[in-house]
């Protein structure tokens, strides 16, 4: 019997397909032979083992097969996208996008060395946060200050360092899950607490906390619930009498804030959100929270507090598998930078421009892009849809913000084609579909992004690729 793989063609005659030379000029000549030699070796590893007679796929086959390989490597890259989902912190969508006074400080700092660690002054070795902590301690009117990967990193890290191997006492309606990973629970154990749970669900009194103080307290924990309410009969122990009350039996009180606001952001919308500033003056030893959250920076955890408190978190160990890198440095800064000047932060920092943006300014817009969407030979409707955009990334979690989406239906296409079909734009759009129709909400779109919804999908009569 002859041997069917002789029919199978060689990598050379495969690379010499039109389709793969493109690929070669536009990625690389080295992962397309790469990929054809694996699929071959399928190929091989199948015939060799099937039971019976096995189908010996024909060059285009192949080719076709590498081919959709490469697009599908090409769409897992990351890349810019059109938030129109109308959740301001997406944690899917990269949460908050960076001002341009730091993506400038990122080009600056990282093209070139930079003195991350070297104090200019007298030429010896400096601290990589120092420069931050000045603006830190600036804005929120605490002794210290520093900085770390993200606010998961932050809560380990103060843990372990201001009550590694004693108990920290938490109110049971705080044991929160952030994200799947992040159990409050597991957290304590990997920083090498023991957690101790005091109250109920719903109620938790400054006295649980105090009878459950004993030799082996390490911490207070008050841990901001930032991504579920607890209505109806609620009610847990105010920070200023856990701060009194850790004063008195000699221990730390750790208050995550979450996502830590540097501003009143009730102006813009929003209630009941705790202010860094708050947090320090009341008297926390040290407070926690995001840099990518309300604060409209770069993903990283910040910890400001007491100064013997924030020594010992920089001594700890881990500090080091935690500590920033030169470009979330750059990003910080320039971002802290523009909260010098209330008026200047709103206005640079995109997050907060995004909330600002009132329902008058977006309907002006919405209306604009109806008018240009209105005779799309894909869409059967198009229309302004009054909605309710809302923070996300664990902020605020029954906090609506009014918006305005441009509510769409297809001619052909079901609203899951129909927002594929927006996903795979040269510039994909995130949409979100709600009662059948796809919606664009404009909260999340920032207005020079406005022609991309507009462009997005193509006017041809052939249905998009839509998979
Ligand atoms: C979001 C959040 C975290 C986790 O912060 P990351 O920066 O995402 O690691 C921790 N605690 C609270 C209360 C949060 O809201």
């Amino acid at each position: 019997m002859e041997n069917p793989l002789r029919n199978l063609p060689s990598v050379d005659q495969l690379l010499n397909h039109p389709k793969l030379q493109k690929m070669v000029e536009q990625v690389s000549h080295s992962a397309v032979v790469q990929k054809v030699r694996t699929v071959l070796d399928g190929v091989r590893e199948k015939v060799t083992t099937a039971a019976g007679e096995a189908h010996i796929p024909t060059p285009q086959e192949i080719v076709e097969t590498v081919a959709g390989w490469m697009r599908k490597e090409e769409t897992q890259k990351v890349q810019v996208v059109v938030n129109a989902t109308g959740v301001l912190l997406h944690t899917g969508l990269g949460r908050a996008p960076l001002a341009k006074a730091a993506c400038d400080r990122i080009a600056a700092l990282s093209q070139r060395y930079a003195s991350v660690e070297l104090n200019l002054n007298d030429g010896s070795r400096g601290s990589r946060t120092a420069a931050l902590q000045s603006l830190l301690c600036e804005l929120t009117g605490a002794e210290a200050a520093t900085v770390v990967n993200n606010n998961a990193a932050a809560t380990m890290l103060a843990l372990g360092a201001l009550a590694g191997g004693r108990d920290v006492i938490v109110s049971r309606g705080q044991l929160v899950e952030i994200g799947g990973s992040y159990r409050l629970p597991e957290v304590m154990t990997v920083a090498g607490c023991r957690l101790k749970e005091v109250g109920t669900t719903n109620k938790t009194r400054i006295n649980d906390y105090a009878r459950a103080c004993g030799p082996d307290t390490g911490a207070l924990l008050r841990v901001h619930p930032s991504n579920y309410v607890i209505f109806g009969f609620s009610e847990e122990a105010t920070l200023k009498s856990l701060v009194q009350l850790a004063l008195e039996k000699n221990v730390a009180m750790i208050d995550d804030i979450g996502s830590g606001a540097l501003l009143d952001l009730t102006r813009l919308g929003l209630a009941g959100e705790p202010q860094v500033k708050d947090s320090v003056a009341a008297g926390a030893t040290v407070t926690l929270f995001s840099g990518d959250k309300l604060l409209g920076g770069p993903q990283c955890g910040i910890i400001v507090g007491k100064r013997d408190a924030i020594k010992a978190i920089t001594k700890h160990p881990m500090m080091r598998a935690v500590r920033i890198d030169k470009m979330t440095m750059a990003a910080l800064q320039a971002t802290l930078e523009l909260y010098r000047d209330e008026a200047q932060a709103v206005e640079a920092i995109p997050l907060l421009r995004l909330l600002h943006t009132d329902v008058a300014n977006l309907k002006l817009r919405a209306g604009r892009i109806v008018e240009q969407l209105r005779d799309h030979p894909q869409l059967a409707t198009v229309q302004v849809v009054e909605t309710q955009a809302t923070m996300g990334g664990g902020s605020l979690p029954t906090q609506q913000l009014p918006s305005v989406a441009i509510g769409l239906t297809g001619k052909t296409m079901t609203v899951d084609q129909l927002s594929a079909a927006y996903r795979s734009a040269a510039v994909p759009v995130v949409g979100r579909v709600n009662d059948n129709q796809l919606l664009l909400d404009l909260k999340t779109v920032q207005p020079n992004e406005d022609r991309l919804l507009i462009e997005a999908l193509p006017r041809g009569t052939a249905e998009p690729n839509a998979n």
